[in-house]
């Protein structure tokens, strides 16, 4: 899981590593309530990498432009990322800008420190002048490594490397880590976190701008759902099975418009659940792809009936229903679903009715 800057900078402040005052605004008339001097730096919260390069960082020397500037990067979509925070900072006044990160290496197996003494927008092309320093895990981190950097930054990184550790990330990044009146302070962050370890970090924001207003639902229910681009929706139980058929479609150029993933789950509650959580979606198609090994198809067909008694669902949906009480649940939903025998039959129906 990325954090976006400002909550990267809150996990900083935690560690003791300086950053520019600053202040997160969603709305305009919050601009009002910031107290912070100007000139302002004005960041779009994204994210993906390159805001600088692609216009996400403004400076406001007053109200007036602050103004303008929030409504500009409000409007902006980076990288196809929609802007939804922007982070009001003091403009430093920037003497020197490094580079300073920690990052999970798993070809080595060990944590890699890096330092460039020319940071900024364009690191990648410094890359001969990056000082790569491994740190074994089980030591941690030294004096002898930090002997290689800076004496101005040693602190940072010592404050970095603890962050990094105790937060199980698999980046922590800092560019620039700028020079600012002689002192060494955090002018970007970029921190991810290992998802397989944010059980541990419940304290951590979940930034939800990668998911849609029903992926966040779906995710509250507990329902795997992803939305894609087309327009036919998949609900399949198993990840496996539902990408299977997603690439069924594919072979009859169907476009898959949703992935659900039932799980192991033959619940009615649950499956009419995912049902509703479907049909908001507004698919042209819905295709069910069901294979009842443990899961019993006839108490799925149960919870689909109840979903179809109670709402209006203006697509057909197209079943393919295998395993166990197979002649159950077939028998149950005729006249609810078009059954087909086939995996292959239903991706050919489905992608045939999805087109336009
Ligand atoms: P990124 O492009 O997403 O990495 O955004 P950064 O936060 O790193 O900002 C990009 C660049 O904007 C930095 O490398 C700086 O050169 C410049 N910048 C950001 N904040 C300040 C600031 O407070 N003062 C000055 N002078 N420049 C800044
Ligand atoms: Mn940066």
């Amino acid at each position: 899981m990325k954090l976006l800057e400002y909550a990267g900078k809150e996990l900083f402040k935690k560690y003791g590593i300086d950053t520019p005052k600053g202040r997160v605004v969603s709305s305009k008339g919050e601009l009002h309530n910031v107290d912070i001097p100007f000139p302002w730096v004005m960041k779009a919260q994204v994210l993906v990498g390159g805001r600088g390069k692609a216009g996400g960082i403004k400076f406001a020397e007053n109200m007036e432009e602050a103004e303008k500037i929030f409504d500009e990067l409000m409007n902006m979509e980076i990288k196809g990322e929609k802007v939804r925070k922007i982070l009001i900072e003091e403009k430093l006044n920037i003497e020197k800008e490094y580079y300073l990160s920690f990052f999970l290496d798993r070809s080595s197996r060990e944590y890699l420190m890096m330092f460039s003494p020319e940071g900024g927008v364009d690191i990648e092309a410094m890359a001969e002048r990056v000082i790569k320093t491994n740190v074994n895990p089980l030591i941690g981190l030294q004096p002898y490594h930090l002997r290689r950097i800076p004496k101005e930054v040693r602190n940072i990184a010592a404050n970095l490397f603890r962050l990094f550790i105790e937060n199980d990330c698999e980046l922590a990044e800092i560019n620039p880590l700028a020079i600012s009146n002689g002192k060494a302070i955090a002018a970007d962050a970029k921190v991810i976190i290992d998802n397989n370890a944010l059980y541990r970090h419940p304290e951590l924001p979940k930034e939800d701008v990668e998911l849609t207003p029903l992926e966040k639902e779906a995710r509250e229910k507990g329902i795997a759902f992803v939305q894609l681009d087309g327009n036919i929706g998949v609900i399949a139980n198993g990840a496996g099975l539902t990408m299977a058929t997603l690439d069924a479609l594919n072979e009859f150029d169907g476009k898959g418009g949703v992935f659900l993933d039932l799980g192991g789950t033959d619940d009615p509650a649950k499956v009419k659940q995912a049902f509703e959580l479907m049909a908001k979606a507004k698919p042209k198609v819905i295709l069910l792809n069901l294979f009842g090994g443990i899961t019993k198809c006839d108490t799925v067909a149960r919870g689909i009936i109840e979903f179809m008694e109670e709402h209006k669902l203006d697509c057909p949906v197209v079943a393919r229903i295998k395993g166990m009480n197979e002649d159950v649940a077939r028998e149950m939903l005729s006249g609810y679903v078009i059954a087909v025998e086939s995996f292959q039959e239903a991706a050919r129906k489905a992608a045939e009715l999805g087109r336009d």
